[in-house]
């Protein structure tokens, strides 16, 4: 039968438009042999089948509360369900007879009990009983992953190009995906500026995140269309529909092609005001798109990648070699490492973290690293080393005060030190900044700016903190406004406050990749906008479409109205006037 097309609304989290088939890792089937075993193994497969019992109650009870805390308790309460299977003694009890009986691996014996339960269930005329087939049939598939180590998400070996579809993606999940075979993605929760959102766009595919219900649509194998830019999502579309995306789609190619003719054009206003245009990456073989997209510079490389997908810390060595590489690639434009961000929505599986009620406001960053100056001090040795070969500078992400900020300079010092002594060498004058995403950061940026050479304004965060909005959560996404009057404020006073001391001032955030707030920023006085490599082209469109004096008015006009709407309003109507080919 012929599948209904329908359209699902989402958050806009990469920009652009991909067609084809989708794959929702979370439903694949496990493959199992039929091994037989010794009689003297047969209490150690009943100690392995136990260690996964608990290994599975330990990742439902996680998912439970994460549920419960993110959708509501009702939805959590769902999960009930699975932990009773779990609990069932009769099917525990049947497997373990089984296997002593019949002496075949845990994991067969497992499954074939498993089908057994699930068979005599759709048999049955009651309703409720029939629904609890698939929360055995789901619990069976997580005993049966903890069984054979087959890990639940394999997004690194795909073997053709899919949509992966998920209720969320872990920002070191997005970091395994090849754009050659994931191009694109869709999740049920997330944010715009989440680290999956970001992540995206550094891969260059599109998605869509948000979208609340799209992995109990969608279907594995349905055809979609993933609209990147507008948020949607398109679940067996009809012939109309699918061509008239892929009409879109050339477009949007011509369109891109258009911008990379702007790749060797300055960065600068009509009347010779030049910017820094830098990208931001999070992964050293990035440094090619940067260069494509025609960037000055990598303004933001998060380093917190490095650390993800592995099971021990990088060692200083290794950290040097891929930084020295950057370095090089990059030479004669410089690169600003930041320094690690671990935390917020990105976990680092060897590092033994508590969870915390509140992630984002709790140990993560730079209050990580003071805590761990093992930790930090090898990451800043490296760097160091590194930028004996090209033009690096530093900087601390999270920093919320003064004291923080000279800890952290103190630590670069001691580190600096030991490097002269043993005699490696270094750029001794190499620049030191602070991210400002913290509010009270920002509101004492007068006092920070004497301890720096730069500032580098986060506002994924700082729209956060300073809005109280999670970025990561999708039903409070509304409120999260880069034009909010509070952040504009903020913004501002940041930018004077570094011009005051003498110190340059850039911004990493999303929000500089925004071309109607680009007018904003620039009339503000930005010295440098970061954004992914992607975005470049279209931000020096911008800077290069008016006379800074033009951007002071739209700043100045800007700051005098009262709601994030209106400011958005009167940007967008300014984009349309300087630049109508991207309003
Ligand atoms: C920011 O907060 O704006 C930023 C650039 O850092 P991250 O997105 O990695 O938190
Ligand atoms: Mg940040």
């Amino acid at each position: 039968m012929k599948k209904k097309p329908s359209t699902l609304i989402g958050i806009p989290a990469s920009p652009g438009i991909t067609i084809g088939k989708a794959y929702l890792p979370d439903s694949e089937e496990i493959s199992i042999t039929k091994k037989r075993i010794k009689p003297e193994d047969v209490a150690e497969e009943i100690t392995r089948f136990k260690e996964a019992l608990s290994r599975t109650k330990e990742e439902i009870l996680k998912i439970k509360e994460k549920i419960s805390k993110e959708m509501g308790v009702e939805h959590g309460e769902i999960f009930s369900a699975h932990l009773l299977v779990l609990e069932d003694i009769m099917l525990i009890e049947e497997v373990v007879v089984r296997l002593r009986r019949e002496r075949f691996c845990i994991e067969y014996i497992f499954l074939d009990v498993l089908k057994k339960y699930i068979n005599a269930f759709s048999k049955m005329d009651d309703e409720y009983l029939k629904e609890r087939i698939s929360d055995i049939s789901d619990v069976g598939k997580r005993i049966l992953k903890n069984l054979t180590g087959q890990r639940t998400r394999t997004l690194s070996n795909l073997s053709k190009p899919v949509i992966v579809i998920a209720y969320d993606l872990s920002p070191s999940d997005t970091a395994t995906m090849h754009k050659k075979h994931v191009t694109g993605f869709a999740t049920d929760i997330g944010g715009r500026t989440s680290h999956t959102a970001i992540m995206a766009k550094s891969l260059e595919i599109p998605a869509v995140v948000g979208l609340e219900e799209v992995t109990r649509k969608v279907r594995n194998g349905d055809t979609l269309i993933v609209d990147g830019r507008h948020g949607i999502v398109i679940i067996n579309p009809d012939k109309t529909i699918l061509k008239k995306y892929e009409s879109e789609k050339r477009k949007l190619l011509t369109f891109e092609k258009g911008l990379a003719s702007l790749k060797d054009l300055k960065s600068e206003t009509k009347d010779g005001h030049k910017v820094i245009l830098s990208a931001n990456i999070e992964m050293p073989d990035e440094v090619a798109s940067v260069k494509l997209h025609g960037a000055d510079g990598i303004g933001l490389y998060r380093t917190e990648y490095f650390y993800m997908n592995r099971k021990d810390l990088p060692t200083e060595e290794e950290q040097y070699q891929s930084y020295k590489l950057v370095a090089e690639r990059m030479k004669p434009d410089s690169t600003i490492i930041r320094t690690l961000d671990l935390g917020g929505d990105k976990f680092l599986s060897q590092l033994e973290v508590p969870r915390e009620m509140n992630p984002y406001l709790g140990w993560r960053a730079i209050r990580f690293c003071l805590a761990k100056p093992d930790i930090f001090k090898a990451q800043l040795r490296a760097i160091l080393r590194a930028s004996a070969y090209g033009p690096l500078k530093i900087m601390y992400p999270m920093i919320s005060g003064l004291d923080e900020l000279k800890q952290a300079n103190a630590i670069l010092e001691e580190v600096r030190k030991e490097l002269k002594k043993k005699k490696i060498a270094f750029d001794d004058d190499m620049e030191v900044g602070a991210m400002i995403e913290v509010p009270s950061a920002a509101l004492t940026s007068d006092i920070l700016a004497n301890e720096v050479d730069f500032f580098s304004i986060g506002t994924n965060d700082l729209i956060q903190y300073a809005l109280a909005v999670d970025r990561v959560n999708e039903k409070i996404a509304y409120l999260y406004e880069p034009a909010h009057p509070a952040v504009l404020r903020l913004i501002r006073s940041i930018i004077n406050n570094g011009h005051d001391k003498g110190i340059w001032v850039g911004l990493c955030g999303e929000m500089a990749a925004e071309p109607s707030l680009a007018l904003v920023l620039l009339g503000l006085g930005l010295d440098e906008f970061s954004t992914s490599p992607m975005a470049v082209p279209e931000i020096k469109k911008v800077i290069r479409a008016v006379t800074l004096e033009q951007a002071k008015k739209i700043a100045h006009k800007a700051l005098t109205l009262s709601t994030g709407k209106e400011v958005e309003e009167y940007v967008k109507a300014r984009l349309m006037e300087y630049a109508p080919e991207l309003a």
